[in-house]
């Protein structure tokens, strides 16, 4: 027998899942099949990679070499001649003094914000940025100003009013909604004169932005800056899994010896490592896959923005088109996946400025004939969804 004395978790879940079917923020889990021949533009595998015979096939070795997992946390176990390989060979390509593998983005970026901040610590951060990176700030217990979108003097003020307390920048470099690409080399100005460290999310910059997709920091001259920090996921254009920290031996360093999802997380398994080198070393022989990956992008957004859509202008892979309501996004995404065109579908809470998107991403092997498909599906589906603006 039970004593109510509040409400029931489960009652609370069932009120909101109610209020999200509502409003048409529901989420589903949809599992891909293996053979599936819809024309994929929702994924991050920019360069297409995830399926090279050269990157499965050195997981597979990997695997039959190492083991299927990493056996134990980086410290104790879990690190293989691969990850010191691959850590190597990462910081090389970007131009960073050195790198530190973890088992995922996410955790990257949360080991970067705690680790090198901490109550009393004044972390100024672009309003746009990541979940994870958010939820780092979160658990690093740190003051947060939030700064306008790529907004220097706001964060330029935060810094100079912020007394005598050490302080972080935090940014993404190519933002994941709109694809946008955040002041780097003014950021990292800012950040000097005033005596703060920059940390930026190069996620979506890695494999498309830059020399050969040396990434956005690496384009904007600071991938050997001291006082700059950067993220990466292996997850993206290397079509594996995993992320990175890039920065300074003595950064590196501490991490090691601090960060808590570096020290306590089972390592990055053998098969997701050597699908990274293998990708890493492609992109090294290839340069122009990265180029391609950005005219692709480019190339869709022109042709939808011909068409009336609100679309925004690509600096990386990433192409969003707004719609005109969440339902309406949803509506229009599932109408194109009907259609065999699977496209991304960000609504709020995934969005920062409550606008719901179709959200695009180009691939650099797809040919001109599946660009073609891809528009004419998105174009006869969006006028239905209500989401063309007609020019005057
Ligand atoms: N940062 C950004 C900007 C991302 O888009 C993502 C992935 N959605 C991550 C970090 C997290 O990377 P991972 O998927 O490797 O955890």
């Amino acid at each position: 027998m039970s004593v109510r004395t509040g409400e029931s978790v489960f009652d609370w879940i069932d009120t909101r899942a109610e209020a999200r079917a509502k409003a048409g923020l529901a989420r589903r889990v949809r599992p891909r099949p293996a053979d599936s021949t819809d024309l994929d533009l929702a994924s991050n595998d920019y360069l297409g990679l995830a399926r090279d015979k050269r990157v499965t096939g050195a997981a597979a070795a990997a695997t039959l070499r190492w083991g299927a997992g990493s056996t134990g946390s980086r410290l104790v176990t879990g690190s293989t001649e691969l990850h010191t390989e691959l850590e190597y060979e990462l910081a090389n390509f970007c131009g960073a003094q050195s790198a530190l593998v973890f088992s995922s983005g996410y955790l990257a970026n949360l080991a970067a914000l705690t680790a090198l901040s901490g109550p009393g610590t004044a972390i100024v951060a672009d309003q746009h940025i990541h979940a994870s990176l958010i939820d780092g700030t979160k658990l690093s217990k740190a003051d947060v100003v939030v700064a306008g979108h790529c907004d220097v003097p706001q964060v330029t003020h935060a810094l100079a009013t912020r007394g005598k307390r050490r302080a972080l920048v935090v940014t993404d470099s190519v933002f994941s909604v709109d694809g946008d690409l955040a002041p780097l080399a003014e950021l990292s100005a800012v950040c000097r004169e005033h005596d703060a460290a920059l940390i930026v999310d190069d996620a979506h910059g890695l494999g498309v932005v830059g020399d050969g997709g040396r990434g956005a920091v690496h384009a904007a001259g600071l991938a050997k800056a001291p006082d700059v920090v950067t993220t990466v996921t292996l997850s993206k254009s290397l079509g594996a899994q995993g992320g990175a920290v890039l920065g300074s031996g003595r950064v590196i360093r501490h991490l090691v010896d601090t960060a808590r999802t570096f020290i306590f997380d089972t390592g990055l398994a053998p098969a997701s490592v050597a699908a990274s080198l293998a990708a890493l070393r492609i992109l090294r022989e290839e340069p122009e896959r990265p180029a391609r990956a950005l005219d692709v992008a480019q190339d869709l957004a022109f042709r939808l923005k011909e068409k009336g859509f609100l679309v925004s202008t690509p600096t990386a892979a990433v192409v969003s088109i707004q719609a005109p309501s969440p339902e309406a996004a949803f509506a229009w995404a599932e109408a194109c996946r009907t259609q065999g065109v699977v496209v991304g579908c960000f609504r709020p809470p995934s969005v920062p400025d409550r606008i719901s998107r179709l959200r695009l991403t180009a691939r650099a092997d797809l040919s001109d004939g599946e660009i073609e498909r891809a528009v004419r599906v998105i174009t006869e589906t969006g006028a239905s969804a209500g989401a063309v603006s007609r020019r005057p």
